[in-house]
């Protein structure tokens, strides 16, 4: 049986999907004999350069053309389909980058008539992969072609082709086609092929082909033979490991209530069930950008969580960077969760938090009082909780040579609290999740401590004790703290890490702290 993607390749130009401008400038420039003898057609994979390059050939040269488009039916349309057609010479760039090879194939032969057909045509694929030699002598052809020849180059990377061939084309920039309509060739396709589909299913192939029509249409053949014509969600995560949309729900929910060891959990799940990581942090990423999207009224969504839609445009941008940090990782999904655990903070609510420091601002003194004496013993730290300036300096060393051999557990480290007691660190990490990593890491950390000092550190690691004020009120943060009072001193544009509070305001706001003003 012919194959999907075979059978509804495009034949002529009204075929070619989302090029609508394309096909039109060239069968208007056919229709009114105007044939240029170099063409470029440059975009990305699978948009349909090929195919428009083969039906460019074919009308240049079918025995009984239908108006400006090919017959695909006279022997000459019949041989280019099958790509052996004596006057068309189809070439991967990829195999004939050296000179030699293109003065044999092309430039030694270019001036012969055509055996039969009207044109001498040269299609050219990936034509970037040319070395500059190669890209040197076919510029003299392309310069003073004969009359006969037509050539037709395509790429999907148009800044490695020299200028100077660019400047002697006809260039035809190929957009990705847009999912819409990728998706109504499909849901075509499907109804003409007797295959029963859901649309979910079909917006999930369209996904994943990123605007490359060929493939989503070998992808759509794929699945259809796989479940008896049946085109279901399920089964085509099952073929294209695709994360079922229960994966994506619960990671997000558990990244924006902080969930460590249930983000844990499920890429547990994600690594059983054999689902690419790297597709979780796309979906999860679409999934927030469509969150922002539908707050503002632009995108159908049920059930987004209530949050200020900015935090929804941060984590989707955050997110967004780890693909492009994990690209080339040997560990996909162990990079692709720790990493994910950085984006946590990016969950603090703006608004909620100024709403909850208006509302301590309104208590009275003595309940702030109180909550100064909480703030004390439990506050989030970076910074070792002691007097003892030497030992913030070691930790300091530590955590810089941590980061370079484990970021989970700088991380962890970096949001625990550290305190000392004699000769005893104690290390507290926020949950049982993280002080397992730290638990996990002792040997490494005792390692760089007796790297770094000769005296010799007990560790005891525990979990810190839930705080109920966790909120810090601004001012307490630049007056009212004893290791404050050489704020008043600073110039405040000089505010950088290493000010003692910067871990703490870093951890309130969720995001780097890039310019501070004073108020007046
Ligand atoms: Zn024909």
């Amino acid at each position: 049986m012919e194959s999907i993607a075979l059978k509804y390749r495009p034949k002529v130009f009204d075929d070619l999907v989302g090029q609508d401008t394309i096909s039109k400038t060239l069968s208007n420039s056919i229709k009114s004999g105007k044939i240029y003898h170099s063409y470029l057609f440059y975009g990305p994979r699978g948009c349909g350069k090929t195919s428009t390059a083969r039906i460019l050939a074919k009308a240049l040269n079918c025995h009984s053309p239908v108006k400006q488009d090919p017959c695909n039916k006279c022997i000459s349309c019949k041989e280019i389909s099958a790509g052996n057609s004596i006057d068309v010479v189809e070439i991967d760039a990829a195999s004939y980058t050296q000179v030699q090879n293109i003065r044999d194939v092309i430039i030694d032969n270019v001036n012969l008539s055509p055996s039969r057909d009207k044109y001498r045509i040269y299609i050219l694929d990936e034509v970037h992969m040319l070395s500059n030699n190669a890209f040197n002598a076919l510029l003299k052809t392309i310069e003073e072609p004969p009359d006969h020849a037509v050539f037709i180059l395509a790429t999907t990377e148009i800044n490695k082709v020299p200028l100077t061939i660019i400047s002697r084309c006809q260039t035809f920039r190929f957009k990705p086609i847009p999912d819409r309509i990728m998706l109504k060739r499909l849901e075509e396709i499907c109804d003409k092929e007797n295959i029963k589909y859901e649309g979910r299913a079909l917006e999930l192939i369209v996904n994943f082909s990123g605007g490359a029509m060929r493939d989503s249409l070998s992808i759509l053949e794929k699945i259809a033979s796989f479940s008896q014509n049946r085109i279901t969600p399920a089964n085509v995560s099952e073929i294209l490991g695709y994360p079922p949309s229960e994966i994506i729900d619960n990671l997000s929910s558990a990244l924006l209530s902080k969930n460590i060891s249930e983000i844990h959990s499920i890429f547990n799940k994600i690594n059983d069930e054999g689902i690419d990581p790297v597709l979780v942090l796309k979906e999860l990423r679409n999934y927030f950008s469509r969150c922002f999207l539908a707050k503002n009224g632009l995108e159908e969504l049920k059930n987004i969580p209530d949050l200020n839609p900015f935090i929804f445009v941060k984590l989707s941008r955050k997110i967004n960077r780890i693909i492009e940090e994990i690209k080339y990782s040997d560990n996909l999904s162990l990079m692709a969760e720790t990493f994910l655990y950085t984006v946590i903070d990016t969950t603090v609510d703006l608004d909620a938090i100024i709403k909850r420091i208006d509302s301590i601002n309104s208590k009275d003194v003595n309940e702030e009082n109180n909550f100064q004496g909480q703030l004390k013993k439990t506050s989030d730290k970076a910074e070792p909780n002691t007097r003892d300036d030497s030992f913030k300096g070691l930790w300091n060393k530590l955590l810089t040579s941590i980061l370079k051999d484990s970021f989970p557990l700088y991380n962890v480290l970096l949001s625990s609290d550290i305190s000392l007691d004699n000769d005893k660190i104690i290390i507290n990490a926020n949950n049982e999740f993280e002080s397992s990593i730290v638990l996990k890491n002792l040997p490494l950390i005792e390692k760089n401590l007796s790297n770094n000092s000769s005296k010799k550190y007990a560790i005891e690691i525990g979990i810190k004790k839930k705080i109920k004020n966790e909120v810090l009120k601004n001012t307490d943060v630049v007056e009212k703290n004893d290791d404050l009072s050489s704020f008043k001193l600073r110039d405040l544009r000089d505010f950088d890490e290493t000010f003692p509070e910067y871990n703490k305001i870093k951890k309130i706001f969720g995001s780097d702290i890039v310019k501070f003003t004073r108020e007046k």
